[in-house]
């Protein structure tokens, strides 16, 4: 049975950085990960880019991270996204930031985030057992004893980085909720975060399309962000977000040119009157949805009524989109809800039932937007629960 200092449940961001902090400590560490490779759900992130962190303020972050990110100040304070940054800058991962502070590497591949985590674990000469999944955890007396169905070994220091229970196919099925119950520590309600919206609307014609900040707005949640039209409704950073605040049952509305005021529609109109309504929409819409827009209408802008020039603003401006609910907790983007944070010290991400037992990552009770906002989250509180404190 081989004893380590650290041992390291799952290995995606929280779990990578987590092994990363303990090692460069000089701690013996084992990361063990079920899945053949590390970060599977990592490598899906940002359209398969990974979007690996966001590069706002602290302000920023508070607002990116809806779901308890003020438990994060005294982990922002030890290891926050510039870290993140200076990070991968220092390990040879050239980083560029998109819309909305979105980091990415610049070879716009997953594979080279990974890759560098992997490296810097294997450099530091830490432990990976890939294709293992632990089943059994428990501590009878000083050190905990982790098996797998070939495997034990025991570690004075145990932390549980296994995420939440959305997308079980990349392996984050909840195992590290069975193992913080086993040591009587309570779970909040597990629920979707992040999910797309089903909605009733004709999506066949509009499916595929994408738009960039766009105004979605439902009473007094308002989201400027980008869009996507699906087979089954929409999805996109401002769906997500949007999903905190419905169900199922709402209207929502659509603003496709916020910047573009009534008025200016109105005029544009006006100028444009000899053209064919769909054409000069093609200016300031992708094209199938100025079709779209333009169904129902006469052809030419002169020929419409002045009732008809209001109610194409309003198509533009205040497209109606009946929200019929939200994708499941399993197609959902992100968890809501884990570990209770009562139950956990902010500055070490400790158990405060069990010595030398730590959590961090998305098995903790803290969800954020997508954009970067959970990996930061992942990578950060990995790296304080991989530090000793002494
Ligand atoms: C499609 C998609 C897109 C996303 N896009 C973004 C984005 O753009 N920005 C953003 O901030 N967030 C995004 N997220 C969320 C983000 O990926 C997660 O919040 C983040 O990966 C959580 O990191 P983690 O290390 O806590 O857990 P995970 O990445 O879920 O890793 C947990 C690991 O533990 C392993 N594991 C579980 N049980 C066991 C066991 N018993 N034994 C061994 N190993 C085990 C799993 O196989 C897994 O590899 C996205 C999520 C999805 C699904």
């Amino acid at each position: 049975m081989t004893h380590y200092q650290t041992i390291v449940i799952g290995g995606g961001p929280a779990g990578m950085m987590a092994t990363i902090a303990s090692a460069s400590y000089g701690q013996s560490t084992l990361l063990i990960e079920k899945n053949k490779k590390l970060g599977k759900k990592l490598a899906g992130t940002g359209g398969g880019r990974c979007n690996v962190t966001n590069n706002g303020t602290l302000d920023d972050l508070m607002a990116g991270i809806p779901g308890n990110g003020r438990f994060l100040y005294s982990v922002f304070s030890q290891f926050d996204n510039h870290d993140i940054i200076q990070f991968f800058t220092d390990n040879g991962v050239k980083l560029k930031v998109e819309d909305h502070g979105r980091v990415f590497p610049v070879s716009d591949q997953s594979r080279t985030i990974i890759q560098a985590l992997e490296n810097k674990i294997l450099e530091l000469g830490a432990s990976i057992a890939t294709n293992c999944e632990v089943v059994s955890v428990t501590k009878p007396e000083d050190v905990f004893i982790v098996k797998s169905a070939e495997n034990t070994w025991t570690a004075d220091k145990l932390i549980v980085t296994t995420g939440g229970k959305s997308y079980p196919s990349t392996g984050s099925t909840g195992y590290g909720h069975e193992i913080a119950r086993h040591f009587k520590h309570s779970i909040t309600d597990l629920e979707a975060a992040e999910s797309p919206l089903l909605t009733d609307f004709p999506h066949k014609a509009l499916q595929g399309i994408s738009l960039t900040d766009v105004t979605l707005s439902y009473g007094k949640h308002i989201i400027t962000h980008d869009l996507l039209f699906t087979h089954f409704g929409l999805s996109g950073p401002a769906a997500l977000r949007m999903s905190s605040f419905v169900k199922g049952g709402e209207i929502l509305s659509l603003d496709l040119l916020p910047t573009t005021s009534s008025q200016d529609l109105k005029d544009f109109l006006e100028e444009h009157r000899e053209k064919a309504i769909k054409n000069s929409l093609k200016a300031l819409l992708p094209e199938r949805l100025a079709d779209f827009l333009a169904q129902g209408f006469p052809e030419k802008a002169k020929q419409l009524t002045p009732p008809q020039i209001e109610e194409l603003i309003k198509k533009i401006k205040e497209m109606p989109i009946p929200v019929t609910g939200k994708m499941s907790l399993a197609k959902s983007f992100v968890t809501k809800g884990g570990v209770s944070l009562k139950e956990i010290n902010p500055k070490t991400l400790e158990s405060k039932l069990v010595p030398g037992l730590h959590f961090a990552g998305e098995v903790l009770d803290i969800n954020a937007h997508t954009g970067g906002f959970n990996i930061t989250s992942a990578l950060c509180t990995g790296w304080v629960a991989g530090s000793p404190h002494y």
